[in-house]
C-alpha cells in the first residue's frame, strides 16, 4: 500500500466515522421529538379523525369527549350531539 493510498483510506474512515456520529445524534433528536408529542407537547398541527363525517381536524380546535378509555374527537359539537346519541341508542 503506498502512503497516499493509506491517507485517502484514512479520510474515508475518518468520513464514515464522523456520518455514523451525526446519524447518531439526529436519532437522539428524534427520540426527543416524539417524547414530546406523547406529553402533549407544543405540537398543534396533529390532525384528528372525526368518526361520524370523517372530516379531519386540528386535535386544538377538535370537540373533545372521553368515550370509555379514550377521547374522542369532532369537528362540531353536532357531530358529538349525533355520536352520544348513538351511543344512547345500543
Ligand atoms: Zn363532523
Amino acid at each position: 500500500m503506498t502512503p497516499l493510498r493509506f491517507i485517502i483510506l484514512a479520510i474515508l474512515i475518518f468520513l464514515a466515522y464522523r456520518l455514523l456520529v451525526g446519524s447518531l445524534k439526529n436519532g437522539k433528536n428524534g427520540e426527543k421529538q416524539q417524547k414530546a408529542v406523547k406529553n402533549g407537547g407544543p405540537v398543534n398541527d396533529v390532525l384528528v379523525e372525526d368518526p361520524i363525517c370523517h372530516t379531519l381536524v386540528p386535535r386544538q380546535q377538535a370537540i373533545h369527549l372521553q368515550h370509555k378509555d379514550s377521547i374522542v374527537y369532532f369537528c362540531s359539537e353536532a357531530c358529538c350531539n349525533i355520536f352520544i346519541k348513538q351511543g344512547e341508542g345500543k
